[in-house]
């Protein structure tokens, strides 16, 4: 089997101590040169805050250090390394070309209150990104601010709230189908929305007929995720549009899955008026481990009032400026302009790529989705036959039947040296594995991935424990995900409790 199983670490030890306490006394990794300037009495020049030992700072040889955390990123697992299926995410390759992009002197120095005449080269890159933005999407106008998807949501909704507040009535209720993302509802909450669950029908899509009968003026917006998070386009998009638009309603597009898009068709064409981008899904700006994001929100004229300020004009002599006098604006989502440095990255990807590479990418993606759904169509459930855009889900109900469940799959993915896919999400498929391979993957990668997939449905026929305990080569087995979420341990404390 051409598995490519991760060697066990050489360093696996069940003991916290050994591996995080190296530090013993009178070792350091620095040497100082001899004092060149006056002694001085710091007892004297400190006072109380003069410190007398190290406290109990760690101390270690350099070679101790540089083990120590070069040890720590191996038993990490990233884009770099292999391919990462997780759906919904978008997990694509970084290209090293956006990083030397953004690493230029006069972009990663530059500071948001540097005067506009110097920062002119920073304003032509905000202004060209909304530019390739806009025409990528078929919207009017667009700001960057939003720092994640979840925070664009938050921007869209306020935007659509002022505006129907603008017309003498903010309206109720949001409308979500039942198989959005989890950030939909939280974010209509959020604004101060209900929500109202939207069935899908049988093929995984919006239920038109069920749309019409729960459209009226209390509807304010009808959040979509196209394609939806089964990885399936929304066929009667146009049909939606009406709907909600014949009873003054307005029509947001969770753009998060635009990579299966890009390039082939504009969401502003099909009756979108505000959606957000996931720059750092689509547009290849690093993302996991917490950041930073970008979450741009474009939207349609009668909105761009309402736009957050400040926002990027042209002046009379062609120079750039922000405009901060907007008084229909929702105000400011974020300090200064948003996440620039991503703002660099994804102009640098689009750029890179131009019209046709971006068209490519898109078709590449849901090409890959589509080279795994084959794969596995059989091996796996599929819930919905419905063609898959750029991600597929199946589910575990094959495998359920001999006690093995998406997450113990996922574990042992792990062993074959990949990154899990996504589990039980979205909530309308009862065990979900969903899988988003990316354009970023070859084929060679894909068949790897398809073949330890292959392998383990296997292992849950021959030996169905073994899955149950996966996964077998990484230092630690299953960790309780939940208080690593909810209570981090984010640094190194001397004495932890
Ligand atoms: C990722 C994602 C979001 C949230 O984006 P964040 O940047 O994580 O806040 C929202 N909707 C969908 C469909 C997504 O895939």
């Amino acid at each position: 089997m051409k598995s490519r199983t991760r060697k066990a670490t050489r360093h696996v030890n069940q003991n916290e101590g050994l591996i995080f306490e190296k530090s013993s006394p009178g070792k350091a990794a620095w040497k100082l040169p001899p004092l060149d300037v006056p002694d001085v009495d710091t007892a004297k020049l400190l006072g109380k805050v003069e410190r007398k030992d190290l406290g109990n700072m760690p101390e270690v040889s350099e070679i101790e250090i540089i083990r120590h955390f070069t040890r720590l990123s191996t038993w990490n697992y990233a884009i770099d390394l292999g391919m990462y299926p997780l759906g919904s995410c978008t997990m694509k390759y970084n290209p090293r070309v956006n990083e030397v992009v953004v690493r230029l002197d006069g972009l990663a120095n530059g500071h948001p209150y540097q005067p506009e005449k110097i920062s002119q080269g920073a304003l032509r890159i905000i202004k060209t990104l909304s530019d390739c933005l806009m025409e990528i999407t078929g919207m009017d106008a667009i700001t960057l601010q939003p720092a994640a998807g979840a925070h664009g949501e938050l921007t869209g909704l306020l935007m659509v709230r002022a505006y129907h507040l603008a017309k003498g009535n903010p309206r109720k209720k949001v409308l979500i189908p039942d198989s959005a993302h989890g950030t939909n509802p939280a974010t209509a909450a959020t604004v101060g929305y209900s929500v109202e669950n939207l069935k899908s029908n049988e093929r995984g899509m919006v239920d038109v007929a069920a749309l019409a009968a729960q459209m009226n003026e209390d509807v304010a917006v009808l959040m979509l995720t196209n394609p939806n998070t089964l990885g399936v386009f929304e066929q009667e998009i146009h049909k939606i549009a009406e709907i909600m638009h014949a009873k003054g309603g307005l029509l947001y597009m969770d753009g998060a899955n635009m990579n299966a898009l890009v390039g082939k068709v504009r969401p502003g064409d099909f009756g979108v008026d505000v959606m957000h981008l996931n720059l750092h899904k689509t547009f290849s700006t690093p993302h996991g481990g917490g950041g930073p994001g970008s979450g741009p929100v474009a939207v349609k004229q009668m909105l761009e009032p309402f736009l957050p300020k400040p926002v990027v004009i042209t002046k009379p002599d062609g120079t750039l400026a922000f405009e901060y006098v907007r008084p229909m604006s929702v105000g400011r989502v974020r300090s200064f302009y948003g996440n620039f440095g991503m703002f660099v990255r994804a102009l640098a990807y689009i750029l890179a790529n131009g019209p046709d590479g971006l068209r490519q990418t898109t078709e590449d993606a849901v090409l890959n989705a589509n080279y795994i759904r084959k794969g596995l169509d059989g091996v796996y459930d599929l819930p919905y036959s419905t063609p898959t855009m750029h991600e597929v889900v199946f589910s575990d109900k094959l495998q359920a039947k001999k006690g093995v469940k998406t997450m113990d799959l996922a574990k042992r993915l792990i062993d074959y040296g990949f990154h899990p896919y996504t589990t039980a999400f979205p909530l309308i498929v009862p065990g979900a594995m969903m899988i988003e391979p990316t354009e970023s993957e070859s084929t060679e990668e894909m068949d790897l991935f398809i073949e330890a997939m292959k392998a383990i449905a296997k292992e849950v026929e021959e030996d169905p424990q073994m899955v149950l305990d996966a996964p077998h080569t990484t230092r630690v087995s299953r960790l309780d995900e939940t208080a690593a979420a909810r209570k981090p341990v984010l640094r190194w404390k001397p004495n932890p409790d």
